[in-house]
Parts: C-alpha cells; sequence; structure tokens
C-alpha cells in the first residue's frame, strides 16, 4: 500500500515509522520538516503533572501512549544510532510560595484520584531533591514517572531512520487534496505536480483546514513562546529533573537536558501574534527565576515562538475523513507525549489494520467527527463505510 504523509511534524514522523512497521510504503510531503510546534516542543512527557487541565478524557491517551514511550524512543534511538536526550529523572511541581501551595494541594488531589502516583513534599525537601530551588518555594509534588525527551533530536531521529528505511522526503507545500467522487485519492503540490497514492494521512498541524478538499475542522492556534538557555560550566549541571511550578497561579517550567541545555516555557496565547512578544519572554524569565534564581546567570541561546493545534475540547482528531484519507491533528499541549499513540493509531487506520488496540474509547475520543455529530460511533468504526 502507498501511502502519502503530509506533515513532518513529530505527528506525521511518527505515523510514517508505524507505516514502515506495517509494512506500508509512505513518502512525507512538507516544505519545511520539523519546523512547526514540533521544534518549540520542551517535551515534557507529563501524564501525570498535566491532569492539572482537567481532561479526563484524555488521561487514558496519555497514560498509554507514556507507556509505549520507552520502547518508541530505544527503537527510533538505536534505528537512527542517535541520542533523543530521553531522561526518566522525574518532576518536582513547585508552590512558588505558600500563596500556590492551595493550588499545587488541589493538582494532587486530582492526580491521586486519576490513580497517578505522585508524592507531595515540603520546600525544604524539595531543595534536598534539587539545591537550586529558590529558598520561597513552599512544597512540591514529586512526580517519578513524568519524564522528558528533546522533541528536535527525536526529529532528526525519525528523519534519518525513515530516509535510511527507503522512506521519501518531498519538501513541497501540499495545496489540495485530489479526489475521485468522494474519495481522496492523491495530493496537488505547490508548484502543481500531482501524486497519487492508496491513502492519504494529513498530519498538518494548524494548517490542515488551508489545504483545499481537506474538512473543515476546528483547529484554533495556541501560541507558545519558550527560551533556551545554558547555564555556565561551573554551575552546571543546574537542574537534574523536570521543574514545573505555580508562581502567582501562572504555570512556567524548566525542562533540562542530558546536554546542559534548559528550555523555560512557556506562554500560552490565543492572540494570533505569531511573533514573540517582550513581555512573554519577560514574565518567563520572572517567574522562573521565583523557581531557580540561577537562570538568570544563564546564556540565552533560543527564543522560539509556534502555534499548538488545538481542538475545542483539547483531544486530538484522529479519524478517517473518507476511504482514502485520515486526519491526525489537535495535538495541542500533549503531541510529543502522544506521538507513539497517534502516529500508530494513524498508520493503522491508514492501512486498516485489525488489531485489538487502542485502548477502550479511544477511536470515539479522538474522533474528528465529534463537533458536528451527536452521534460519534458511527464516525469511529476503523473502515469508513
Ligand atoms: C511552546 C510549546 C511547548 C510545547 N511543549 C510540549 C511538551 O512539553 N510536551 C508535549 O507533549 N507537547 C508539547 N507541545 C505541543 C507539541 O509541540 C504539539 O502538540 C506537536 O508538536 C504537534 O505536532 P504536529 O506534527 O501535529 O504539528 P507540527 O509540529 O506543527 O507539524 C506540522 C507540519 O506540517 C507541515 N505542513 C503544514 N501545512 C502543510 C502543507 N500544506 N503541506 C505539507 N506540509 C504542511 C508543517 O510544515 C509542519 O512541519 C508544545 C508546543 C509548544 C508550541
Amino acid at each position: 500500500m502507498r501511502v502519502i504523509v503530509i506533515g513532518a511534524g513529530i505527528i506525521g514522523l511518527s505515523t510514517a515509522w508505524y507505516l514502515r512497521r506495517l509494512g506500508a510504503e509512505a513518502t512525507i510531503i512538507d516544505p519545511a520538516p520539523a519546523q512547526g510546534a514540533s521544534h518549540a516542543a520542551a517535551g515534557m512527557l507529563a501524564p501525570a503533572a498535566e491532569v492539572v487541565w482537567g481532561q479526563s478524557p484524555l488521561y487514558p491517551l496519555m497514560r498509554a501512549s507514556a507507556k509505549m514511550y520507552p520502547d518508541f524512543a530505544a527503537e527510533v534511538a538505536s534505528a537512527a544510532g542517535a541520542d533523543l536526550g530521553f531522561t526518566d529523572a522525574g518532576t518536582l511541581v513547585c508552590a512558588g510560595d505558600r500563596a500556590d501551595l492551595q493550588a499545587l494541594r488541589e493538582l494532587r488531589d486530582a492526580q491521586s484520584r486519576s490513580g497517578f502516583a505522585t508524592e507531595l513534599v515540603t520546600g525544604s525537601a524539595a531543595r534536598r531533591i534539587e539545591p537550586s530551588l529558590a529558598p520561597a518555594v513552599a512544597g512540591a509534588v514529586h512526580i517519578p514517572g513524568d519524564w522528558s525527551i528533546d522533541p528536535r533530536r527525536v526529529s532528526a531521529a525519525l528523519l534519518s531512520a525513515l530516509s535510511a528505511d527507503a522512506v521519501s522526503l518531498v519538501r513541497q507545500r501540499v495545496t489540495e487534496l485530489l479526489k475521485d467522487g468522494d474519495a481522496t485519492v492523491g495530493v496537488r503540490l505547490a508548484d502543481g505536480r500531482r501524486m497519487e497514492a492508496d491513502q492519504v494521512i494529513v498530519c498538518a498541524g494548524i494548517a490542515v483546514t488551508e489545504i483545499a478538499g481537506s474538512p473543515e475542522l476546528p483547529i484554533r492556534e495556541v501560541w507558545g513562546d519558550v527560551l533556551r538557555l545554558r547555564a555556565p560550566a561551573e554551575v552546571a549541571p543546574l537542574l537534574t529533573r523536570v521543574i514545573r511550578g505555580l508562581v502567582n497561579g501562572r504555570s512556567v517550567y524548566l525542562v533540562p537536558r542530558p546536554d546542559g541545555e534548559i528550555v523555560l516555557g512557556a506562554s500560552s496565547r490565543e492572540d494570533g501574534l505569531s511573533g514573540t512578544p517582550a513581555g512573554a519572554i519577560h514574565r518567563l524569565l520572572a517567574d522562573g527565576q521565583r523557581l531557580v534564581p540561577g537562570i538568570l546567570d544563564a546564556e540565552i541561546t533560543d527564543i522560539t515562538t509556534r502555534a499548538r493545534p488545538g481542538s475545542p475540547d483539547d483531544l486530538p482528531m484522529i479519524g478517517r475523513i473518507d476511504s482514502g484519507c485520515v486526519v491526525s491533528t489537535g495535538y495541542f499541549r500533549h503531541g510529543i507525549l502522544l506521538a507513539p499513540l497517534g502516529g500508530r493509531l494513524g498508520a493503522e487506520l491508514a492501512v486498516d489494520a485489525a488489531s485489538d488496540w487502542p485502548p477502550d474509547g479511544t477511536l470515539q475520543s479522538v474522533c474528528p467527527q465529534r463537533f458536528t455529530t451527536a452521534d460519534t460511533t458511527t464516525h469511529s468504526a476503523r473502515s469508513f463505510s
């Protein structure tokens, strides 16, 4: 089976990875591979810490994908001969001061109710675990099972492994899905060329609705600004695990990489501004230094602004839209975490692979048609009838 994958972000690349495992031929089309939201992402693999957002249908997906991660990362790393910056050192979610403690306790209660193993520790216990934490940090939730990975390394490794596995990459923009009646049979490229395939899978992130013939999905752009820092050699490593926190009720995080880089993020804006607002960077530095004062001695090596592909209910949209086309987008804040699950699910839907996977209810909760019809069950079948 010949499959075209539109988009070489983490979702298109992981979909192509699983397509190859299912024996399909894959061609990826993207004018700027791995430069979308996946380029900005901090790479937190955080099913427990993300419970704060209160979306219970998302938890089983995050949990299932987190479980797939060690094998997925090890296989991609081995195929590419690359280090993906994967760390399983855990996460501390900190209260910036006593006023943020109540919100932290509520977060911990919600995590416990959802079945995650977490522990509430005092500020001084948190500083024993991470000595760079500020004296004002009033307490923390310790989450051993929330890990991190470097998404830029993952994308580069997937591109390299897929290229070595006969997957071609066409550096072009797709302008249109070609149809035969209601069925997608290929794509038209910006240079006018037509490419045909047995199946097309659209993994174009926020740009999915810009492709003529694509379904009208309710994608929202949630802009995020993020900094990359490097601490001076004499204090490195400044941190050994992910530090998330609440500072005056605002979320902030610091994600250390094994190579010494620290990612400080992230804003969350729906103002449509694609540039980087100075105020967003100011707030990140101010909130970040309330948790880890040492970051003010670090060098800023990169500032990136990208839009997360959000959906109205913050769950992804993965499903068949006609007999020749599957869509896989809307991964919002969780596309790096959900890449193994979303990639495998999209690939299986495209080749109509029989499987007793994924977890119960997944196809219904991610059904792309759930916003346009009350009856999602008819749309969640693997084959479009
Ligand atoms: C600041 C920030 C921090 C984040 N941190 C985390 C995190 O810690 N953990 C986590 O799990 N998630 C995180 N996310 C979310 C995550 O980055 C996204 O959910 C994920 O990257 C979405 O992947 P994607 O492949 O769908 O989209 P993208 O990475 O945006 O890829 C889409 C690709 O499609 C291509 N494309 C678009 N239109 C066309 C076309 N017409 N033809 C061909 N190609 C096209 C684009 O060039 C792009 O390469 C973060 C996001 C941001 C912005």
